[in-house]
C-alpha cells in the first residue's frame, strides 16, 4: 500500500510545489513507484513537468465531477516510475465548483483507494490555504511534510499548520503524522537564516529533517523547461539535495516498517544425535 505524503503549510512561495515535484522525481529515480497529485488550482506541478493544456487529458476536476475515473486521468511522465494527476482547472466556474465539491473532506480519500495499491508513494501538493482540497489531502494522508524558507512568516505558518493538524487528527484522520519540517531555499550566513535556525531549534527541533535544500536557481530554471531538476541538471546542488531527502525519508520508512513487522528468526530444531 502506498505511503501518502501531503506537502502543506499556509504560506505561499516557500517551496511546496518545488518539493512535491522534485521529491516525487527523486523517489522515482530510486525506483519507487510514485503518483504525484496536484490539488492547487493554479496548476504549477503540471507546468513544472511540462504538461500544457493540450497535453492534459483531465484531472481531479473531472474525477470529482464523475466525468472520468481516477485511472483515466493518470498521466505518465518522462520518468518511468513517476505518474501525475493534475487538478485541471481551466475556468473560474470550475474553480468555484471544485471548491464546493471539496467541502466533502472524504472525497479524495474515497477515490484514491482504488489506485494506491499500484504505488509506493503518493505525493500531494497543496495550495497555501488550510481548507477545501488541502483538508481533503490531509484527511487521506499518512503524513504531512512542511517546507519552510528562512523568515518570520514561515515560522508563523508552522504554528498555524500545527493547530490545523490537531483539528484534522480529531475530526478526520487520527493516524496523520508529521513527516518533518524541511528547510528550503537555505542561504547560510544571513541574519534571517541565523534567527530562523535559532527559532527552529528552540520550538520545533524534534521535527527538523536532516536534509536541507539550498537556495539554487537551477530548481527555478528547470521548472521553466517543464522538467524536474534531475532531468535538467542531474548534478546541481538542488537535484542532489532532493535525492538526499528521498533517501532520508525512504530509510526512515523502511526502519518504521521493520519495527512494525519484525523479522522473526527461525531457531533451527536441535539435531538429534542417533547415538545418544
Ligand atoms: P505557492 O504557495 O504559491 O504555491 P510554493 O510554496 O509552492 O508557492 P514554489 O512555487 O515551489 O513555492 O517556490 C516559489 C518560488 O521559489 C519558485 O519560483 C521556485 O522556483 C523558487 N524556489 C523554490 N525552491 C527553491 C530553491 N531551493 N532555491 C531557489 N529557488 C527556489
Ligand atoms: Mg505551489
Amino acid at each position: 500500500m502506498a505511503k501518502i505524503i501531503t506537502i502543506a503549510i499556509p504560506k505561499g512561495g516557500v517551496g511546496k510545489t518545488t518539493t512535491a515535484v522534485n521529491l516525487a522525481a527523486s523517489f522515482a529515480v530510486l525506483e519507487k513507484r510514485v503518483l504525484l497529485i496536484d490539488t492547487d488550482p493554479f496548476g504549477a506541478c503540471g507546468m513544472s513537468l511540462g504538461f500544457t493544456q493540450e497535453k492534459t487529458k483531465g484531472g481531479l476536476y473531472e474525477v470529482f465531477s464523475f466525468i472520468h475515473s481516477m485511472a483515466q486521468v493518470i498521466h505518465h511522465t518522462e520518468l518511468a516510475y513517476l505518474d501525475f494527476i493534475p487538478t485541471n482547472i481551466t475556468s473560474q466556474q470550475a474553480e468555484e465548483r471544485i471548491t464546493r465539491l471539496s467541502e466533502n473532506r472524504t472525497l479524495l480519500k474515497n477515490i484514491l483507494r482504488t489506485i494506491t495499491p499500484q504505488y509506493d508513494y503518493v505525493i500531494i501538493d497543496t495550495p497555501p490555504i488550510l481548507r477545501g482540497l488541502t483538508t481533503n489531502a490531509l484527511s487521506c494522508s499518512d503524513s504531512v511534510l512542511i517546507p519552510i524558507k528562512p523568515g518570520h512568516f514561515s515560522l508563523e505558518g508552522i504554528e498555524k499548520l500545527f493547530k490545523y493538524f490537531e483539528w484534522i487528527q480529531e475530526v478526520a484522520n487520527r493516524n496523520l503524522e508529521i513527516e518533518g519540517i524541511l528547510q528550503t531555499m537555505y542561504e547560510p550566513h544571513t541574519k534571517v537564516t541565523e534567527i530562523t535556525d535559532r527559532e527552529l531549534q528552540l520550538r520545533f527541533r524534534k521535527y527538523l529533517l536532516k536534509t536541507i535544500i539550498p537556495k539554487n536557481t537551477q530548481l527555478t530554471e528547470s521548472s521553466f523547461y517543464g522538467k524536474p531538476a534531475i532531468l535538467f541538471n542531474a548534478s546541481s546542488k538542488g537535484t542532489l539535495a532532493y535525492l538526499e531527502l528521498a533517501r532520508e525519508l525512504a530509510e526512515k520508512h523502511k526502519e518504521a516498517a521493520q519495527l512494525q513487522n519484525p523479522v522473526t528468526v527461525q531457531i533451527p530444531a536441535p539435531i538429534k544425535n542417533e547415538q545418544v
